[in-house]
């Protein structure tokens, strides 16, 4: 194995995000030098997550992946919330996760666990890279009711069902929603008591007789943290206040982040938000939502679209990651069969050619040469201008056309930008894409089979039987695909 070429392609495009905080694009300044501390609200792991949940993991990671490319140490962390978070966001409802605990007769320890391995399985299928650490909201009780502690004298006040936070003893409170104290939108007054429409809970009390399945002692009773707390904690424990990014899918720009941001500056004893560092991170990122116009997005409908009912019809969960990737972050993305099949096409295009350029390339290994540079400085551009990866990705595609270039150099560019993108594409096999859908019993070795003995018949041009056996194919559910463009010859359907 050699290696030649120059030195690899240093990105130097400043780097752009856009911080909901001041619903502007900023130039990224690290905290500490050289350095990248992102904290990710996490799922609620009462259920299977949908792949709208995903697009907000998938941009994250995205996001991460930036930051190493632009050169700085990622700390990223992504909590898993198994505690306290209610049916509402406004302090009313049931915990979500006692509530399916209830409804499946299990405790919430197994909930808990099935739930967020169910994640986790999903995280890898989208090659979402793994966070430095994975903080679970159980794990923190003692840190977040010292947390409470702290702030409880001058910023909360007790009712029977919980420690509440005064919103009022902040400055500027719901600048991130843009919202009013008094009647942000959403709000529903359902504490009797509460001072402010917009307080909330920061500890649950439990009831008096009544026994919850995950409760704490605290100096407030027995009871629960509230789920913004845990939040909060959980980031400055582990980043350290003030830390880089919080990211968060746009429903948390609402209440969920500007709570977060209340509580940070009680503790903090930071107080106005002229200073974005003292909202606990200096920036405040929000993807937005992935939609489906049927409702089969909600948890509550039979057939919810998990990524599992993805692979189960046949499609790679690769294909749903560039499905995401098409389209920018913060714009709505609409889900459809038809789109995902469009993504799922453009990834095999892009991996038979990535595939044929393997080929040529055999073992060398190289770096990207001159004639990429003005490739890669335009990827660096794009994915500096706040993650702009639809227009990466024709970058990327427009790296993978080029003709009478060096094999090797141009894996070698192509690389260096799928490790931004992240979708393998140098390490994926063909069959990944080829999935089985559910109920298909076929084995691949059967169909390899009867291909190569219809290949034989139309050599012998022996075309009755070579359409028997394509007819045998598709009742057993294989099309075979003649003159496929693709090089793909055939698919489950
Ligand atoms: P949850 O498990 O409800 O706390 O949500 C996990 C993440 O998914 C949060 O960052 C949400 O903001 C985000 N999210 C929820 N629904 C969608 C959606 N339809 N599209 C994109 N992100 C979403
Ligand atoms: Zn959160």
């Amino acid at each position: 194995m050699s290696v030649h070429g120059p030195a690899p392609f240093a990105p130097s495009a400043p780097l752009k995000l856009f911080n909901s905080l001041t619903r502007q694009l900023e130039e990224f300044q690290p905290v500490h030098a050289g350095e990248a501390r992102v904290y990710s609200c996490g799922p609620t792991v009462y259920n299977y997550p949908h792949i709208g949940n995903m697009r907000a993991y998938v941009f994250a990671d995205i996001l991460g992946r930036t930051l190493s490319f632009k050169g700085l140490k990622l700390t990223h962390v992504i909590n898993i919330t198994d505690v306290g978070h209610l049916t509402d966001d406004a302090d009313d409802g049931e915990d979500k996760m006692e509530k399916m605990a209830k409804a499946q007769a299990q405790s919430i320890w197994d909930i808990a666990q099935h739930y967020t391995q169910a994640y986790w399985e999903d995280v890898k299928a989208l090659n979402i890279r793994q966070p430095a650490r994975w903080t679970i909201a159980t794990e923190y009780v003692p840190q977040m009711i010292a947390f409470a502690e702290k702030i409880a004298a001058r910023h909360c006040y007790e009712l029977d069902s919980g420690l509440y936070f005064d919103v009022s003893t902040v400055a500027d409170y719901g600048r991130l929603a843009r919202a009013q104290t008094e009647d942000g939108e959403g709000r529903i007054e359902a504490v009797e008591g509460k001072r402010n429409a917009a307080d909330f809970a920061i500890w649950r009390k439990t009831p008096p007789g009544e026994k919850r399945q995950m409760e704490w002692d605290s100096p407030w009773g027995k009871g629960a943290p509230g789920w913004h707390l845990e939040c909060s904690v959980m980031s400055g424990e582990v980043l350290g206040f003030p830390f880089d990014i919080h990211t968060g899918g746009i429903d948390h720009r609402e209440i969920h982040h500007p709570n977060e941001i209340a509580q940070n500056q009680a503790f903090c004893c930071t107080n106005g938000l002229d200073l974005p560092a003292n909202s606990g991170a200096r920036v405040w990122m929000h993807n937005n939502f992935l939609v489906e116009r049927s409702g089969k997005m909600s948890k509550s409908s039979g057939e919810f679209l998990r990524l599992q009912l993805l692979i189960d019809k046949g499609y790679s969960p690769l294909a749903y990651r560039l499905m995401c990737l098409q389209a920018h972050y913060r714009s709505e993305l609409e889900f459809s069969w038809d789109g995902l099949s469009a993504a799922l096409t453009r990834l095999k295009r892009m991996l038979i050619a990535v595939g044929q350029l393997k080929e040529r390339a055999g073992e060398t290994e190289a770096q990207p040469g001159p004639r990429f540079t003005s490739f890669l400085e335009r990827f660096d551009a794009a994915v500096s201008d706040d993650l702009n990866t639809p227009v990466a990705l024709t970058v990327f595609e427009e790296v993978l056309a080029l003709k009478k270039v060096d094999a090797s150099e141009k894996l070698a560019a192509l690389a260096a930008m799928d490790a931004v993108l992240g979708i393998g594409l140098l390490t994926l096999d063909r069959k990944a894409l080829r999935l089985r859908p559910k109920g298909v019993e076929i084995e691949e070795a059967e169909i390899e089979a009867a291909l190569e003995a219809r290949r034989a018949a139309r050599a012998d041009k022996d075309f009755a039987r070579s359409d028997a056996l394509r007819d045998e194919l598709a009742a057993k559910g294989v099309e075979v695909m003649d003159g496929d463009p693709l090089g793909w010859e055939w698919k489950l359907v």
